[in-house]
């Protein structure tokens, strides 16, 4: 088939899209109205084919079209098939930028990117000047990002001089939705329009399994359930779970593709083609396909009724990692998906009871289970001071945002009275974790960043070990990390990161090296682009900011570590007994070493240690740790026990006299936390 023909089909495919018959009348709705909401079934044709009308219709004119997706993967490979049928190069007219993945140029117009991303340009640009149309997509989706943007495009038009202030032609705001969100949008957006594009599915029948918990996710026959619904033979299934296992992607009749968020875009594309002849296609994805992305003629799902989500839980403190039960609404969503091109079928692995009773109706919005650290720094420094009366489409529990900010004043990012410091204008620039960042900057200061930057960069890159299936290959895989751990000279799974970082880095063939190493090149490559982007944020800082300098007369180990205290001071353990650590937060939480940590089965001799994250599965597990001294997080440790968050409550909703301001410092001068044991490592 020659190219043109090829781009031939591709257009008239796209005319076959239900969208395509109500493109004159969309096109007018967007010039009728400021805010419009859109509607339809998932694979309507909303996020490929409405830019590309708008762009045709000439919004391009004066300024950019943008079109935010919560995940990055869906910006990715929908630019790319969009600058397809537009047929120009990616990142020419059309292009995408993700965090720490920019593919856009000059000549950019139609311009796909995550909602973190246009959050980031409301930081630089507060009226967005460059853009013509803001599409908000997959607003049903309910992430944090689109949340405050919707917040923040709601409020940038009540507040209608700064709307107009800066713009010499009007924006046109567009939100995208699955069909639940609708009217609640629209309420939202001041009574908006409302544009529904009639859907066209088929019928989905759905059947009930046998597992009953969460804990039948861990063990190997959980899989062996989900496979067993797309294998009819024990033999067909034994084999390809051993190449499911090893990754190896074809089996006899089954093309086995993985989906996920942090994949490769060339493996991306394998997933929209259709397999060859004779071969079916078997997609093992994370939820990401259920609504932001839509793959023809899939005619079975498996749903296995849980999802792995990032959510903070208040009652210890921290942000976790765990696998909860999806909600009814995701499992009709997740069924909905065999349904596109004719009638499917849903396994539900899950029993009926456990639909009925342990799945809730609808997913809650991650506004309300995720920590807003990052976020409220965000508003706080685009001039939001009330974060407590932000236009929320559904408000966080007040406690929650209270957290945020009780966290924001330990990491110095804003003073007593809720405004943001110095420090708090640097930390926003940087698209990390405020503790993570704190701590770039304090060896920015210390003139270390060169041990800091590569490890941040890679705690932002998805696992850099790969884990074999085969227990042959995974004791070989095993030996040889646990000696890349031993070479740094200490128990110390940052250090580790920091020395593959530097090995990998410095060696003539990385990526042989990654391969003898068993560690995932792929990932490495991006640890290098995302430190070098990190690099340049810190010039760029470094040359228009007064930066601190402090000095350090110590070994490079204690240089290192005392940097992560700055930032990680808020994630300290103590070994209580046995192997069980007590977080020093207040919370008092009961925490393991993750058996991936170096540390794990040296905990006999730890007695502090400070750690990046905690995994819940059957017990709380931290990983990423290395050992600390007390005397390094003594000063920092009575700053999470300073502060009372009703005070910081009325601090958050306006300025406090300066008597209320005494009376309150008084009070908790008084309540001050007495000092804990100095027992050291
Ligand atoms: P909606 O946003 O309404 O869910 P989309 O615009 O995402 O719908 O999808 C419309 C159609 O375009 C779907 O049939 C989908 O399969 C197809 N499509 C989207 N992205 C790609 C891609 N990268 N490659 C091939 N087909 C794609
Ligand atoms: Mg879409």
């Amino acid at each position: 088939m020659s190219k043109s023909t090829r781009l031939d089909s591709k257009e008239n495919e796209s005319k076959l899209l239900p969208i395509y018959r109500h493109k004159e009348e969309l096109i007018l709705a967007v010039k009728d109205s400021t805010f419009l909401a859109v509607t339809g079934e998932t694979g309507s044709g909303k996020t490929t084919q409405l830019p590309k009308y708008l762009h045709q219709a000439g919004f391009c004119k004066d300024g950019k079209i943008g079109i935010t997706q919560p995940r990055r993967v869906a910006a990715i490979t929908v630019a790319q098939r969009v600058a397809q049928e537009m047929q120009c190069t990616l990142g020419r007219e059309v292009g995408y930028q993700v965090r720490f993945d920019d593919c856009t140029s000059q000549s950019t117009v139609v311009k796909y990117m995550t909602d973190g991303c246009l959050l980031r340009e409301i930081l630089a640009d507060p009226v967005l000047s460059q853009y013509s149309v803001v599409i908000l997509d997959e607003v049903h989706e309910r992430s944090l990002n689109t949340d405050i943007l919707l917040g923040l495009l709601k409020k940038m038009f009540s507040d209608s001089a700064k709307a107009i202030k800066g713009r010499s032609f009007p924006l046109k705001v567009v939100v995208m939705s699955a069909t639940l969100e609708a009217d609640k949008l629209s309420a939202f957006l001041s009574d908006c329009p409302v544009f529904t594009i009639p859907g066209r599915t088929f019928p989905v029948t759905s059947t009930f399994g046998f597992a009953v918990g969460p804990k039948d996710i861990e063990s190997a026959g959980y899989l062996k359930e989900v496979l067993s619904f797309s294998f009819e033979s024990g033999r067909e299934l034994k084999r390809a779970c051993d190449l499911l296992y090893e990754k190896r992607p074809t089996v006899e009749g089954l093309l086995i593709l993985p989906l996920y968020g942090s994949m490769p875009t060339d493996q991306q594309r394998q997933i929209f083609q259709p397999p060859p002849s004779g071969i079916r296609k078997c997609v093992v994805a994370t939820n990401i396909a259920a609504t932001s992305l839509t793959i023809n003629g899939i005619k079975y799902i498996i749903d296995s009724g849980f999802v792995k989500q990032l959510n903070h839980n208040s009652r210890v403190g921290m942000d976790i990692l765990e696998v909860v039960p999806i909600s009814k609404s995701e499992s009709e969503q997740r069924a909905g998906r065999a349904g596109r091109t004719s009638a499917g079928k849903c396994f539900r692995i899950y029993t009926k009871e456990f639909w009925e009773k342990s799945m809730p109706e609808y997913t809650v919005p991650e506004i309300q289970r995720t920590s807003l650290t990052a976020v409220i720094l965000t508003l706080k420094c685009l001039g939001v001071h009330d974060v407590i009366r932000f236009p929320y489409l559904d408000c966080p529990e007040e406690r929650f945002i209270l957290e945020a900010l009780k966290q924001l004043y330990q990491f110095d990012a804003i003073d007593r009275r809720g405004r943001v410091t110095q420090l708090g204008k640097l930390m926003v620039e940087f698209p990390l974790h405020p503790g993570l960042t704190r701590a770039v900057l304090k060896a920015a200061s210390l003139g270390c960043h060169d041990l800091l930057l590569p490890l941040a960069a890679m705690l932002s890159v998805e696992n850099i070990f790969i884990r074999p299936g085969h227990p042959e290959k995974q004791k070989e895989a095993d030996t040889i990390h646990r000696a890349l751990a031993a070479k740094t000279g200490s128990m110390n799974d940052f250090a580790t990161l920091l020395s593959v970082f530097q090995l990998c880095k410095s060696s003539d063939r990385p990526s042989a090296w990654c391969k003898d190493h068993w560690i995932h090149w792929r990932a490495l490559k991006s640890a290098f682009s995302v430190e070098t982007q990190l690099r340049e944020i810190l010039l760029r800082l470094q040359q228009v900011q007064d930066f601190p300098v402090d000095t350090f007369d110590g070994d490079k180990s204690e240089l290192f570590r005392r940097c992560l205290c700055t930032g990680y001071f808020t994630n300290v353990a103590r070994r209580s007994v046995g192997k069980v650590f007590c977080t020093m937060d207040g919370h008092g939480s009961m925490v393991h070493l993750h058996p991936s940590s170096s540390l794990f089965d040296q905990e006999g001799k730890l007695n502090w240690i400070i750690f990046h994250d905690v995994l819940v599965t059957s017990r709380m597990y931290v990983r990423t740790a290395c050992p600390i001294r007390y005397e390094w997080v003594k000063d920092l440790l009575p700053k999470l026990h300073e502060v009372d968050v009703y005070e910081l409550s009325s601090v958050a909703r306006e300025e406090v006299t300066d008597e209320e301001m005494i009376q309150w410092e008084t009070r908790e001068a008084a309540k001050r936390q007495p000092e804990v044991s100095t027992e050291d490592v």
